[in-house]
């Protein structure tokens, strides 16, 4: 059989050719029985561009149409997609793609590019213009047939979203992506009745694994937009069946007025994950909803990993859930890495058909985050309850020891984030002469002028006192990344000198 993830989305679809396969905003881009060919004239187009099986072709663009026909048809070609960030800046690219070696760079005409030196193919993506990949392949016979490709092939290389050190690229193999697309279609309850509100960067494993994958794979229409715009989601709501997105959506969304029960009263299901969910904002959605938020864990490296139980009163608050089946998890401590017992943090490390085969042309980065047993160290910390469900303490670069005590950010976030007034915290530790490490609460809040000592107060009567902030700064805003997670370098680097 075909291991080709494209080859298995196709053969889902019988029955649905009149359905739309895809909208973009509102307007109907192809049906599932028009698919194949919206495909092929992709593949045809880059096959004129000289890409061939098991070469690579990178793009970076902004969410559209166009940047879902064109991996489709990377993946139908037999190719491997490289996505990259639109916000990257031409000398950023340039380094990428120096390691990820494409024939072809795709962009939308927009975004930055470093200087064409003639080496590597070039396209636009718009329809419009010269030199248009969209263009050219209006212009041309489909070719439907999909290259056949083993489960182990590769089918993307994604560069992490590296809020530290230099972007790797995962490579996702193709069993990665069909077993992990499989389990959620199972996990989250999914069918040909449903249609996904989808308004996640595609460039990212969340909007392109999670989002658009199981409307392909479950037969079900994806609503597409160019970016999360909380009063465009809520007018498109009553149009669909599930909702996904990061944490910052959900704050955005619960700050309008129009945010209701009724609004929501036709959605089954929403999913949040790529960033921690503040337990308040998952209990306000719920006063706000009657529903509660599944969510659910994952990274760029393993796809999806655990998550939330479906049912209402199986999605907790504060917790990931569990382990997707077929994937394995354990929490180790220790000098020797030793399995913990339960309500112990320590590393959370993994293995499963949705762990990627390692880091492009990184061998030692490899090794060094897949053990010869084939467990994958995430770099997140956390602990399991007795029953296995797994909570997120943190990263483990974020772990803050301070006097010889391990401290973990999520913890304290937890609590500071309930103190009223307050809208969201971020947990650093900064070079302290006496402590080693201090515990700094960088928090944003209602009012500017907030007095930190409220928060203080909550922090003394609910935490031990070696896990009280040395200090707490009120600011603006956190500096954050596309997909919402907060940039704690940037921070550490900003409040460096505060005890110095
Ligand atoms: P990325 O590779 O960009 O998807 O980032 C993956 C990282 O996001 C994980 O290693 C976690 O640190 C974090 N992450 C993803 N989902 C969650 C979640 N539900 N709660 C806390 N952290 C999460």
């Amino acid at each position: 059989m075909n291991a080709n993830l494209v080859a298995i989305f196709l053969s889902r679809h019988a029955g649905h050719e009149a359905k739309p396969a895809l909208l973009w905003n509102g307007e109907t881009v192809c049906t599932f029985g028009e698919l194949p060919a919206a495909i092929g004239r992709y593949r045809a187009a880059l096959a004129q561009l000289g890409v061939k099986q098991g070469d690579r072709v990178m793009l970076k663009a902004e969410n559209s149409p166009h940047f879902a026909l064109t991996y489709l048809a990377v993946l139908a070609s037999g190719a491997t997609f490289v996505p990259l960030n639109p916000a990257y800046t031409p000398s950023e690219v340039a380094l990428l793609v120096e390691d990820a070696d494409p024939v072809l760079l795709v962009h939308s005409a927009a975004t930055a590019v470093p200087p064409d030196d003639g080496v590597i193919a070039r396209a636009t993506l718009e329809a419009d213009g010269s030199g248009s990949l969209t263009r050219l392949a209006e212009g041309l016979e489909p070719d439907v047939s999909v290259a056949e490709m083993a489960e182990t092939d590769l089918a993307a290389i994604l560069f992490t979203s590296g809020t530290t050190g230099r972007p790797k690229g995962a490579m996702l193999m193709h069993r990665n992506l069909s077993s992990n697309v499989a389990a959620l279609h199972e996990a989250w309850r999914f069918s040909d009745a449903d249609s996904i509100l989808h308004t996640l960067p595609l460039f990212h494993a969340h909007g392109l694994f999670v989002a658009l994958h199981l409307g392909l794979y479950s037969a079900a229409t994806v609503h597409l937009l160019g970016r999360f715009d909380a009063a465009k989601a809520v007018a498109l709501l009553p149009t669909v069946s599930v909702f996904m997105g990061v944490p910052t959506f959900y704050t955005r969304l619960l700050d309008r007025e129009d945010f209701t029960r009724e609004a929501t009263a036709g959605i089954r299901l929403f999913v949040c994950g790529s960033a921690p969910l503040l337990p308040s904002v998952f209990a306000t959605f719920e006063e706000r909803t009657g529903q509660r938020i599944l969510e659910r864990y994952g990274m760029t490296e393993a796809v999806m990993i655990t998550s939330n139980l479906y049912e209402q009163d199986g999605r907790i608050a504060g917790t990931v859930g569990y382990p997707l089946p077929g994937v394995e998890l354990r929490v180790v401590g220790g000098a020797g890495r030793q399995e913990l017992p339960p309500g112990e943090v320590g590393e959370v490390e993994i293995r499963g058909p949705n762990l990627c085969a390692g880091y492009w042309r990184r061998p030692e980065a490899t090794a060094e985050a897949i053990g010869p047993d084939g467990f994958f160290v995430t770099g997140d910390t956390g602990f399991r309850d007795a029953s296995g469900r797994l909570t997120i303490a943190g990263r483990s670069k974020d772990l803050i020891i301070s006097g010889g005590f391990n401290i973990y950010p999520a913890e304290l976030e937890m609590v500071l984030a309930e103190v009223a007034g307050v809208t969201d915290v971020a947990i650093i530790g900064v070079p302290h002469p006496d402590f080693g490490e201090a515990v700094v609460a960088v928090v944003t809040a209602e009012r500017p002028d907030m007095d930190p000592a409220l928060i203080e107060a909550v922090a003394a009567e609910k935490l031990a006192r070696f896990k009280q902030p040395k200090a707490i700064r009120i600011v603006p805003e956190f500096p954050r990344n596309a997909m919402g997670k907060v940039l704690k370098a940037e921070l550490r680097q900003q409040f460096a000198g505060l005890f110095s």
